[in-house]
């Protein structure tokens, strides 16, 4: 089988400092995946690391049974808002032609047709108003749902995405979790860093738990049981009962 990630013996550290320890997994294709895990877990280290955004100390990664380079075209990567510079000065229509340039080469210039499709994925996000705007006058959601029109943009087969409900509104995070669940629909893999525990059963099919190591992989129901997530979460055992959590 073909897989949409698989990752053996992967093992990173800043300076010495371990952040991940030998993990190892297989995710099919075609999942909505969330990788969660307390603050400091590794999570953002771990798509990074798939991504060969930082070295990895070891581990051999296969996206689509393929190295990185040959997929590289075929992953939308949307950063952690806090990680972006939001001064730099670009229109949100530019921001999501960016996504079509894997498509259409360093050097030549978008043509009317990648404008119509970047305009047709601001509609997808219901951001099309604001489309000669610069992207520092949004606020965060708006600001995320344009990212995720980038990434739309690229027509990707594999979606990463850290942390993309942090600080927005409502309206936004629905906006974001229906599309999602449309891209994972029609067969593409979406794999996103989550902290919020309340709503990881219902936004995602697969969970990777995280802290350091590897604590458990699998569909939801697996393993967002209390007993699996306790380990991850030791130094936070209230968290069952804010969360309500039931077996
Ligand atoms: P998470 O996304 O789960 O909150 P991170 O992947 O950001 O966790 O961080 C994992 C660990 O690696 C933490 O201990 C963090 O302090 C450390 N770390 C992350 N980025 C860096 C960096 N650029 N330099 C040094 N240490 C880092
Ligand atoms: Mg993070």
């Amino acid at each position: 089988m073909t897989y949409a990630m698989s990752v053996q013996n992967l093992f990173v550290s800043y300076h010495g400092n371990e952040a991940l320890h030998d993990i190892n997994f297989t995710i099919e294709k075609g999942k909505l995946v969330g990788i969660i895990g307390p603050n400091g877990a590794g999570k953002s280290t771990l798509l990074k690391s798939l991504l060969e955004l930082i070295p990895k100390d070891q581990g051999v990664i296969e996206i689509f049974g393929k190295s990185l380079n040959e997929m590289r075209k075929k992953i939308a990567y949307v950063p952690q808002r806090s990680d972006m510079d939001w001064t730099f000065p670009i229109s949100v229509i530019d921001t999501v032609l960016l996504g079509t340039y894997p498509s259409l080469g360093v050097f030549r210039r978008p043509k009317k047709k990648h404008r119509e499709w970047a305009y047709h994925c601001l509609e997808k996000v219901g951001m099309e108003k604001f489309s000669q705007r610069q992207i520092g006058e949004l606020s965060g959601g708006q600001q995320q749902r344009v990212f995720l029109a980038r990434a739309l943009a690229q027509k990707a087969d594999l979606f990463c995405l850290d942390e993309p409900f942090v600080g927005i509104d409502i309206t936004s995070e629905e906006t974001i979790v229906r599309i999602l669940k449309e891209l994972r629909d029609e067969g593409k893999s979406v794999f996103v860093v989550h902290h919020d525990l309340s709503k990881a059963s219902t936004y995602f099919d697969e969970l990777i738990l995280l802290n350091k190591e590897l604590i458990e992989v699998g569909p939801v129901r697996e393993v967002f049981r209390p007993e699996i997530m306790m380990k991850a979460y030791e130094s936070q055992l209230t968290f069952m009962k804010q969360n309500e959590v039931t077996v």
